[in-house]
């Protein structure tokens, strides 16, 4: 970058991680886009699939394809045992006690959208309280509107400080027995931030309520124990850690499955049916109603076992010093405000630069064959909390390198300077 203020790339300070021999794993990082090679900086939308995955998936439908636990024959117990072997990778990778616990729906959006319209509704009555934070998702905050407008609760936030972290003093003072239930993330998609998750459950435990976490930035980049955290309802999408499309988890705590209503009704998810009573399958069948995304499933325990064999700590300790590059490097270009600074962050580098609209950075990034999202990353009330409706978001994921962010780097340094 013609900034000059770029310290050493970090890139060489992990001989654990080969960052070259991780990018030749994913096919679509040689593609070029507007005769530049792609710069994949959209990590937090959706991330590039290794070769592992997209093998896995061609596997299933050319050896295994089949509905899965419905039929004598040879291909359905291959197919079952597929989709059952992937429950049993989410089971371990995030630390589950049991597969049980695991519930395979479509991504983060419908995990949330399942514990708040079966758990929520269950639970959550006239007068009491839903907490989430300043910092959640779309997905993290609508489910919960409509399940406060549906039974007479309430929904209350808690605030974030000018870093974009948040505040667990004021967040004690929102708790309260009439608390039910905390939903909160573990990182926040606009900034980055990485809240103290195993607190705010801690904490919302003291009161009685139950917490979810929303894993969808987390998983990718961190060691995630969900028994360590005591997380009552864990939800993460498999897109985002380099599996397919439509296909996420729901992890709940045993007991609190067992007691919870199944959400849709149909096939799989039943033990007996009349026309006066269905007997409904324990959990998770329970709430697996219907054909499932069975091949995507499969796809998932791939990336995980990739995951897996590059080492999540390697990738977490690489990312990080990536992100305090990347950040050095923005920092040092006139104009240019980053949008959430707190101490902990991941993955995320958002920004609002002077004298440009964030579709204009956008657009000229493109035009060099680098991907960023730029918009409001389905977070408003956070952005709005900082002021703005939208910022330029990179996001970074290990197979990024010091060169890309280089590339990025000289791109709105060029912007910055050019004055108009
Ligand atoms: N939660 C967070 C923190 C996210 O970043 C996202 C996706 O951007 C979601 C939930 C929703 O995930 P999906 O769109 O895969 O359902």
């Amino acid at each position: 970058a013609e900034t000059g203020k770029a310290p050493a790339r970090q890139q060489d300070a992990h001989p654990a991680f080969d960052v070259n021999a991780v990018r030749r794993d994913f096919p679509i990082l040689q593609e070029r886009v507007n005769g530049k090679q792609l710069v994949w900086f959209d990590n937090a939308a959706t991330t590039h699939k290794p070769q592992a995955v997209i093998d896995r998936l061609a596997y299933f439908y050319a050896h295994e394809n089949s509905n899965i636990h419905r039929a004598a024959h040879e291909l359905a117990a291959r197919a079952t045992d597929a989709y059952e072997g992937a429950r049993n990778k989410v089971t371990r990778f995030i630390g589950a006690s049991s597969p049980e616990e695991i519930i395979l729906v479509r991504g983060a959006t419908e995990a949330i959208n399942l514990v708040a319209k079966t758990w929520g509704v269950q639970n959550v009555g006239a007068g009491d309280e839903i907490v989430v934070s300043n910092l959640e998702h779309h997905a993290n905050i609508v489910p919960w509107q409509q399940l406060a407008a549906q039974v007479g609760a309430k929904l209350r936030v808690i605030p974030v400080d000018d870093s974009g972290q948040i505040l667990l003093e004021e967040y004690r003072k929102l708790l309260n027995d009439k608390t039910k239930i905390v939903a909160v993330t573990q990182v926040s998609n606009a900034l980055g931030t990485v809240t103290p998750i195993k607190e705010i459950v801690a904490l919302a435990h003291s009161v009685g309520a139950k917490a979810l976490v929303d894993g969808a930035q987390s998983v990718p980049h961190m060691r995630v124990n969900v028994q360590q955290l005591e997380a009552d309802f864990f939800v993460f999408s498999g897109h985002k850690i380099f599996g397919p499309t439509g296909i996420g988890v729901v992890y709940g705590k045993r007991d609190i499955l067992e007691h919870m209503q199944p959400w849709q009704g149909g096939g799989n998810m039943i033990a007996d049916v009349t026309f006066e009573r269905t007997i409904y399958q324990g959990p998770p069948n329970r709430f697996e109603a219907g054909t499932g995304n069975i091949a995507d499933a499969v796809g998932l325990g791939a990336a995980l076992d990739y995951v897996d064999r590059i080492g999540i700590d390697n990738i977490g300790k690489y990312e990080h010093d990536l992100l305090a590059y990347a950040t050095q490097g923005l920092l040092t270009i006139p104009g240019i405000r980053l949008i959430g600074t707190a101490a902990d962050k991941a993955s995320v580098a958002s920004f609002v630069l002077k004298g440009y609209t964030t579709e204009e950075v956008g657009k000229a990034l493109n035009r060099e064959g680098i991907a960023v999202r730029t918009g409001h990353h389905c977070a408003q009330p956070i952005l709005r909390r900082f002021g703005v409706e939208t910022t330029v978001r990179p996001s970074l994921a290990f197979y990024n390198t010091c060169e890309e962010v280089d590339r990025m780097i000289s791109v709105v340094y060029r912007l910055a300077t050019a004055g108009r």
